[in-house]
């Protein structure tokens, strides 16, 4: 026994030491304090800009604005660009990335790895790593901040209990001394989504999704990592019980996504079905009929009323099944 617990107390120690949760909590941190959280005195030299819709248009409109800040950076001599970019493999390694840019070329390139964080850490990691450096230079009084996440730098005047808090604190300390030192100084953050392909910040794009770096040590987890996994688990337990459960009853109808993919159930964007249907009471009606079997027609009467008719009115089906009503029937289908 004495053998044992000598041997379990070291295994457990490293257990601890490696697996656990980073602790990511700083409440009482002075940059939180009412007076000296950094909106009270730079709010007017940090800005955020990103399209004021998610149309198409806007997003057009808002590159153009980008463009021209961004040339704007470049021939300024006490401005830079700092374009960020972080990404999470499915090793759980994340890269993150970001280029300085003065006078239309790259001054510096920077790059980092983390493991156990999610996409947002890892996009604040990006900003943290290129803005950081980028305030050091010497007369540089305006910095343009390239990034795909606006959230994750909007966190650097975040003031409440935030589980990201111990990731920006460094990043928001350094901020605020930067907009001390010089009443000139000033940040501005642009949005820029990677599907948008803005070619500079496709470089940084590209750099991180070819960066390769193995994890060699088990490594503690953030805590949205933790309750990202949590709930990974949790949906994936739900969608196989779901998959291989009668109570959703034996004619339950699979759908399946546009690479033939049988659609599975998730509570994300208003779930997998219902986001589809829309708020039509009848609609809904229709489609769960529908998708359970339980409708009035042949197929169901089949099931149940064998004794009533099991045909089509239209008279070209034995049975009016779902697949012959939403397929074939000209009564469903007046445009055929
Ligand atoms: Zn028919």
């Amino acid at each position: 026994m004495k053998q044992q617990a000598n041997l379990k107390s070291p295994i457990k120690d490293v257990n601890e030491q490696l697996n656990s949760i980073r602790n990511c909590f700083n409440p009482l941190h002075p940059l939180f304090s009412p007076g000296s959280q950094i909106v009270d005195h730079f709010s007017s030299r940090i800005s955020f800009h990103s399209p004021s819709s998610s149309s198409d248009e806007d997003l057009y409109q808002h590159l153009q604005s980008l463009n021209l800040a961004f040339r704007s950076s470049q021939v300024n001599h006490n401005s830079v660009a700092v374009i960020a970019d972080g990404g999470v493999k499915k090793s759980h390694v994340t890269t993150a990335a970001a280029h300085i840019w003065a006078n239309n070329s790259v001054i510096k390139q920077l790059q980092v790895h983390s493991l156990n964080v999610i996409s947002i850490e890892a996009e604040l990691m990006a900003i943290r790593t290129g803005l950081i450096p980028a305030m050091k230079i010497d007369n540089i009084y305006n910095i343009t901040v390239i990034t795909d996440s606006i959230t994750a730098a909007r966190k650097i005047l975040e003031s409440k209990v935030d589980p990201l808090q111990n990731m920006f604190i460094p990043l928001a300390a350094a901020v605020k001394t930067f907009l001390s030192k010089d009443g000139r100084n000033k940040i501005r953050f642009w949005y820029c989504p990677s599907r948008a392909e803005w070619p500079r910040h496709k470089l940084v794009d590209d750099q991180v999704k070819a960066s390769s770096c193995a994890s060699t040590f088990p490594s503690k987890e953030s805590h949205l990592f933790s309750k990202k996994k949590e709930c990974d688990n949790t949906l994936c337990e739900w969608q196989t019980y779901f998959a291989n459960s009668l109570k959703k009853g034996h004619y339950f109808l699979n759908f399946e996504d546009e690479k033939g993919r049988v659609i599975k159930p998730t509570y994300a964007k208003g779930g997998s079905w219902l986001s589809i249907i829309g708020f039509t009471n009848s609609l809904c009606t229709c489609f769960t009929r529908m998708t359970t079997g339980h409708a009035p027609i042949g197929e169901y009467r089949q099931r149940f009323f064998p004794h009533l008719p099991t045909s089509c009115p239209c008279s070209k089906a034995e049975v009016q099944t779902r697949e012959h009503i939403v397929r074939e029937c000209d009564r469903h289908n007046p445009s055929t």
